[in-house]
């Protein structure tokens, strides 16, 4: 039994796939003879796209960012062409039988090996480097495996150092019934995605991968941040139990779909989705959502290694909008840099502190084209429908679609990012190309900002809650390093302090207010954040039903008064306790979800 940080509830059972940095068949037979040529060309071809799709974004970033940031593919592209490299594989395939992307996988396993004796920086950025280069010829050589896969059958419980983007991507819609990953914590991507899913998750567990092969059996326990590798039968009957229930509960709640969210004393509450495109805009429809609160734009980078321009964004955000409950979308802009970095931008120098440093708008501001390019196609994309016989700009049913600022600052960074707007309104007009007034909002996710909020409020339509990273900020703590994310705490009395004081200034100056952190999603924290007076929330879909469900049991003055004891309790583990148990006695039914 290993424990780490519970990252999204529930109960699986399922057989362990455990994903090294490249998608490997398990047990892939050594190749006969025979077939070593054709493993070879399936190489060279893949080598041969990958070249291609690298000129490909080569221009395109060149055009639509700088030079500078499009030599990052020229260097890929040198990765695809250096013989020695190259060299390798070719002898792996052809000496030792290695299928191509075993081949690959020890080409990591090689460089892992040399990183871990150095600590040269150069080697590190190249390691990187060649990630980038191995995952792109995976993405080609896996077309057949995603195809044809002996991996998925039966539930799977999908065991990674980290996941990343490219390989969630990989993972289509493959019968992943758990994740469980060696890094990350409660916001990191992994744990994202599987919230997102619905699907049990357990994040932070050390020295996993060393503990645990492919084919193994696993129990995870997303509530309580367990995960049990060939538990003995007495203990997978009693999960099997646990797991039964959980599903049920799940299916009970997801018929409460239809229903408005609502208090049990009858206020109403927005439960919006949190989405990364058009897939979890459709779930966010199926799981009772009313709109979409927040739209992470990055994943159009971050799992494509792509570079989608104003017209593919633009057709991308109209999807989006389409598929999402009351054709609403809260559309937020590039938050890259921190935990989510693509090749061509920020990679400049290494930082030290990625997290305080150039990432977001700040990154945003220095790429103004490419900045310009994603608000204009917002904007087109927030265009009324035009009536029948009408092709101006005027007219036609609003979409209400709002554009979102992410780790803003100060206000000087406000009237910077209006001007950035001005400006992508009047090149339209230019252009002339239809576009709609958006709402223009900011995150509120570092505390200097919370600090000041009430002077920041006069300067924006509305405020979403960052709380992912307002609370990695107040706490001073990296929400994805696994020694320290155990301050990260929403429930810490800290938080709670400046939410409340953040919800109630927001409340008292008329502004609409979001929550779109994950803690949205937590029984515990949903009710604090009532008490404080907030109403709109944004989460993953996943937890839609159980909030809308708890919401029901609740009423605003049990919720005021929930607040009012946690105030003041000095610990947060004393608050969450006490939350916990209320929350028994109000909605016993959702016991199967409350992470304990
Ligand atoms: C947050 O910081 O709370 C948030 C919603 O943004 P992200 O998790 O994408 O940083
Ligand atoms: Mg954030």
């Amino acid at each position: 039994m290993r424990k780490g940080i519970a990252v999204s509830p529930g109960v699986t059972i399922g057989t362990a796939y455990c994903i090294h940095e490249v998608f490997v068949e398990p047990g892939g037979e050594v190749l006969q003879p025979h077939q070593a040529a054709g493993e070879l060309a399936r190489f060279e071809n893949a080598r041969k796209r990958s070249v291609e799709d690298l000129r490909l974004l080569q221009s395109k970033v060149q055009q639509q960012v700088s030079n500078e940031a499009a030599a990052i593919f020229a260097v890929h592209e040198s990765i695809l062409h250096d013989p020695n490299l190259v060299g390798k594989v070719r002898g792996w395939i052809q000496d030792e039988r290695l299928s191509a992307q075993a081949a690959l996988a020890k080409l990591m396993d090689y460089f892992k090996e040399l990183l871990d004796r150095s600590e040269d920086p150069y080697l590190q950025e190249r390691f990187a480097d060649i990630r980038d280069v191995v995952i792109r010829l995976t993405s080609y050589l896996s077309e057949a495996l995603q195809k044809d896969s002996k991996v998925f059958v039966g539930p799977t419980i999908v065991v990674a150092d980290e996941l990343l983007p490219s390989q969630v991507v990989m993972l289509g819609d493959k019968p992943v019934h758990g994740i469980v990953t060696q890094a990350g914590s409660q916001t990191s991507h992994a744990a994202i995605i599987a919230r997102s899913r619905g699907i049990p998750a357990v994040c932070g567990v050390t020295g996993i991968m060393r503990h645990t092969q492919t084919g193994d059996t696993l129990v995870v326990d997303g509530r309580e941040g367990l995960v049990i590798v060939n538990p003995d039968p007495e203990v997978l009957a009693a999960y099997r139990k646990l797991e039964r229930e959980f599903f049920n509960l799940r299916d009970q709640l997801a018929h409460n779909r239809d229903k408005p969210a609502q208090t049990r004393d009858g206020v109403s509450l927005e439960l919006l989705a949190n989405v990364n495109g058009v897939d979890d805009a459709k779930a966010a429809a199926a799981m009772g959502a009313s709109g979409i609160g927040l739209f992470r734009t990055e994943y159009l980078y971050l799992t494509h290694a792509s570079v989608p321009g104003e017209e593919e964004q633009l057709a991308i955000y109209r999807d989006v909008i389409a598929a999402s409950p009351n054709h609403t979308a809260t559309i937020r802009t590039l938050d890259i840099g921190g935990d989510k970095t693509v090749p061509f931008l920020g990679r400049g120098d290494r930082e030290a502190n990625p997290f305080m440093g150039w990432r977001s708008i700040r990154l945003s501001f220095e790429h103004p084209n490419f900045f310009l390019t994603q608000i204009r196609a917002i904007l087109r994309a927030a265009a009324p429908e035009p009536r029948a016989g009408q092709a101006s700009n005027s007219g036609g049913v609003a979409t209400p679609v709002q554009i979102m600022f992410p780790m803003v600052t100060n206000i000087e960074e406000l009237r910077r990012l209006r001007a950035f707007v001005r400006r992508a309104e009047q090149q339209l007009r230019k252009d002339n190309k239809r576009y709609g007034k958006v709402a223009f909002g900011m995150m509120l996710e570092v505390p200097a900002a919370a600090v000041m909020i009430d002077h920041m409020l006069g300067s924006v339509d509305f405020v979403s809650i960052g709380s992912n990273d307002l609370v990695q900020y107040l706490m001073a703590a990296d929400r994805d390093n696994p020694k320290v994310s155990h301050l990260c705490q929403p429930l810490s009395p800290a938080v709670i302090r400046v939410l409340t004081r953040v919800v109630a200034a927001c409340n008292a100056a008329n502004t609409p207010v979001t929550l779109c952190g994950e803690m949205a999603g937590q029984p515990q924290a949903f009710v604090l954040l009532l008490g404080m007076g907030l109403r709109r929330f944004s989460m993953s879909s996943a937890f839609v039903p159980t909030i809308k469900e708890l919401a029901a049991h609740v009423t605003i003055s049990q919720a005021e008064m929930l607040l009012e004891q946690a105030q003041h309790q000095k610990t947060e583990r004393k608050i969450h306790k006490m939350l916990t148990a209320e929350l028994l006695r109000i909605a016993p039914n959702l016991e199967p979800v409350l992470i304990q």
